[in-house]
């Protein structure tokens, strides 16, 4: 009986353990405007159809490690945040966001299927879309020399890494496209990269 004890105390340790180095190498802030990113950009689409996001895709919230704890928390005010885990108040996000890691790890989203979606920044340009705050419609994610790119801390990509870029975002997307729906929506969704990039030469 002793030694099931000790055995338990160490998976639950363990598993703990796992879940502060999880939390700790996904940027949540990153990860946040990945999400913001398919939200703003597709969300709308989803909604109008009465669509579900596939499992496949890396946006179900099944998979996001922190769909949970965004959900939790509450902006009252830009520095009155609440946390409805526990109902305490913060005066920041990013307050907030350290006390999600330190108190309410248990709640993250980790299994085999779950995502950090701060690793995709690299494809969906969190570099831009980090600048200072513009209307979503104003940022073009694939644009090469934006007033946003131009500031020295942005990368400024070629006409190869912008194909690679937009393939990149092409597969991902194409996983979130549901089964089985009408093939005008289906081509809405999937064109969203594209679409972007023509955005850039229209201008
Ligand atoms: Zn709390």
């Amino acid at each position: 009986m002793m030694n099931i004890n000790i055995l338990f105390i160490v998976i639950w340790s363990l598993l703990n353990i796992s879940s502060v180095i999880l939390s700790k190498s996904c940027s949540r802030e990153n990860s946040r405007i990945v999400r913001d990113y398919f939200r703003k950009a597709l969300s709308s689409i989803y909604e109008k159809h009465d669509l579900s996001i596939p499992v496949e895709c890396i946006f179900s919230s099944k998979r996001d490690i922190y769909y949970h704890q965004e959900l939790n928390k509450i902006k009252i005010t830009d520095n009155r945040w609440l946390c409805q885990y526990c109902n305490k108040l913060f005066y920041s996000e990013y307050y907030i966001d350290i006390h999600m890691s330190n108190r309410h790890n248990d709640t993250l989203i980790h299994d085999e299927q779950s995502v950090c979606l701060s690793d995709y920044c690299s494809i969906f340009r969190c570099d831009v879309l980090k600048g200072p705050k513009k209307s979503f419609q104003s940022i073009n994610i694939f644009t090469r020399n934006s007033d946003v790119t131009k500031r020295k801390s942005k990368k400024i990509i070629n006409e190869q890494q912008l194909t690679i870029l937009r393939s990149r975002c092409a597969s991902i997307i194409n996983e979130c496209v549901p089964h089985n729906i009408k093939h005008d929506i289906r081509v809405k969704i999937q064109r969203k990269c594209s679409s972007l990039h023509y955005k850039y030469f229209s201008h």
